[in-house]
This record gives C-alpha cells, structure tokens and sequence, in this order.
C-alpha cells in the first residue's frame, strides 16, 4: 500500500479471480460458469466490422441495443441500462439505492458482499433453507434492497415467479433485484413483473448463455425511473462505458436467438446428463437450471475431489467458505467431450477413494 492511498481503502477485499488466470492455459476450465461455446458468428462479425470505427467514442446510451431488447422484452429503450458486465449494473446499484442497507441470502454470488462492503453498506445474509431462497424469511426487511440471483448461485436451484412476486410485494418500502445472469438456462425471469412494480430491478448478462463474458455486457430493465436513477450515476462516471466493438458483438447475438437456443440446449442436455452420471458415483447433486452443477461426495472431501482433478488439469470451484458447503464443489457444464473428460477423471477418483 502505498502512503498515498486513501484511508477509506486500506483494507479492500477484490473479488478472487487467482483460479480463472491459472485456468487459462492447457486446462479444461469448469471453474467460472462461462459457456465453451464461442460467440455467434454475427456478434464476431459486427464486432469486427466496429472495430474500424474506433477511434470515434462509442454511443453512451447503447441505442441500437437498447432498440433491439425494448422490442424483444416489450419496454421502451429508456427502461433499458447497460453496463461493463451486469457486475457493474451491480456496483451501480449498490451507489444509488442502498442508503438503508442490503439483504442477500447466506449462500449466493460472493460479489453483492464485496461491493457492500466497498459501498460501506451495512447489509444481512438471510439463510437458505434446504439450499433454497427461504421467502418467509424475506420480511420486514425494512427499506433494505434485497439481492436475489435467479437461478442461485452456486445452488443453481431456481425460484418461482410466485416466490418473487411475493418478496416484491411483502417488501413495499424496499428494492428487490433479481439478478438473471442464468435465467436462459432453466428459470422464469421476472421481466413481466416490471410493468406491475416500481420496486424491482432485473438484471442479466451476455456472459452466459451468449458466450461473451470477455465483451464486458450486461443490462437491467426497470419501470423507467429506476433507470434513470441509474443512467445519472453513469453517466457521472463512466459515460462510454460499453466499447464499440462490444455494443456491436451484443447487437449480433440478439440477431442471432437460433445460435443462442442451440447452444443453451446442448448445455441443458449435457447438464442434466451430467448430474446422472455423478450420482451413479455417489454425488448428491443439487437441482440446477443453471449452466453449472453443484455436487458432493458420499465420502471424498470437496477440497479431495477439487486438488485431484486439478492435477489432472481441470479446473472446478472450491468454495472453503461458509463451511457449510465446504463439500460442494461448482462444475460449470463445457462442451460434451470435455464433460467426458471430466466424468472418466471424477471415475477415478472415486473408484480410488472409495476402495
Ligand atoms: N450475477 C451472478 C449471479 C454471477 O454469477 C455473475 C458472474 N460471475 C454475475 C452476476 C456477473 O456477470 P457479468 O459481470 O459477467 O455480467
């Protein structure tokens, strides 16, 4: 730390990507949810054709995007906010609406409280019950914005739109947002909701299911003045926030929703595929409409089975913390051969472990 640095920012604690760099060269890497396939071949195209107009600012307010998921989603454009990664619509709303604290379940994204604590906002964990979002619990929150991913992570378990409804509506005087970063995957979004209720945010992402987690590209869609909030925060800060090549890659993929079904579906097929083979080894597995599974041994330690496949040069999460899931370990759904891989290695271990 050097002498200049702000007090305020002594003791920060970054988000820990040391496993996603170590992942990068010669590994199969099953660690951070991203999709093995590559972007729609448009999204590469537009993206190219952007880059010979870069040394003009990109557009501020992402307008063709915004054109395209106004109509795909029945909005108006102004409902619609872009950011660097839904990461950042994240951070956005942790600097405008959280004067009155946060609320987010136990076991969930570990970034809502990184960005708390760098907000300063005092917040609570509400635990899950059989590893589901306990909505009973989610009462008398007290003006608290109350952070929920759907599907969870790194459950993966989804929740009903009937469940989510009833957090919005128990909770008039606080924000909810449900952050969709893997909706495309199994769960019902709540995007309808958002005619109905001016205390919801949704937010998503093209790092998932549209195979562009290095673009840098998210969104969320509100009632509109949610939004406006929003937009007044960026473009305080970083107004050309989206580059132009990625604006471009983003508007491509839209074009392209048959390149996008398909490959959610071959993931679906090979998630479910995967979980029934785990548990013919013994894996508890829980029920995920996501693009990851969340599983533990009868018998062999998460932090085993996570060392031993990586030796073997594939990369899972390993979550030491809470200990609670300490046994579980997140395997993000690649392509078929390397789940194939991945299931004779897991054989192995088991087979060994077990005799
Ligand atoms: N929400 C959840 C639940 C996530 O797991 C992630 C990805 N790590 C994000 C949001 C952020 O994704 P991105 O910034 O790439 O859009």
């Amino acid at each position: 730390m050097s002498r200049f640095l702000h007090t305020k920012f002594s003791s920060l604690t970054p988000y820990d990507t040391s496993g996603e760099i170590e992942s990068m060269n010669g590994y199969i890497r099953l660690n951070t949810n991203e999709s093995p396939y590559p972007p729609s071949p448009k999204a590469i195209a537009y993206s190219h054709e952007a880059s010979q107009g870069l040394n003009y600012y990109s557009d501020p307010d992402c307008s063709k995007l915004a054109a395209k998921i106004a109509e795909m989603y029945s909005l108006n454009p102004p409902q619609i906010v872009f950011g660097n990664g839904s990461d950042e619509i994240l951070n956005f709303i942790f600097m405008a609406f959280c004067e009155n604290g946060a609320a987010f379940p136990n076991i969930t994204y570990s970034f809502y409280k990184i960005l708390a604590d760098f907000h300063g906002v005092d917040f609570i964990t509400i635990p899950l019950k059989d590893f589901r979002v306990d909505v009973s619990s989610f009462t008398a929150m007290n003006g608290r914005t109350i952070f929920i991913p759907n599907p969870n992570a790194p459950t993966g378990i989804a929740m009903s739109l009937h469940d989510i409804e009833a957090v919005i509506t128990s909770n008039p005087q606080s924000l909810v947002v449900i952050d969709e970063a893997y909706v495309d995957f199994g769960a019902n979004s709540a995007v309808n909701l958002i005619s109905q209720y001016d205390n919801l945010i949704v937010t998503r992402t093209f790092s998932k299911s549209r195979s562009m987690a290095g673009a840098r590209l998210g969104w969320c869609m509100t009632n509109g003045e949610l939004s406006q909030d929003l937009r007044n925060i960026k473009n305080t800060i970083t107004p050309y926030n989206i580059n132009a090549m990625t604006q471009a890659a983003g508007l491509g993929s839209l074009e392209d929703e048959e390149y996008t079904r398909k490959n959610i579906d071959m993931i679906r097929r090979v998630r479910d595929n995967t979980r029934s083979r785990l548990q013919e080894m013994g894996f508890t597995v829980l029920d995920s409409s996501a693009n990851f599974l969340f599983a533990k041994h009868e018998s062999i330690s998460g932090e085993k089975i996570f060392s031993t496949l990586k030796k073997n040069r594939i990369m899972i999460r390993h979550f030491s913390n809470p200990p609670e899931i300490s046994d579980y370990n997140r395997i993000t759904i690649g392509t078929p051969e390397e789940m194939q891989i991945f299931l004779d290695v897991m054989k192995g271990i088991t087979e060994n472990e077990t005799k």
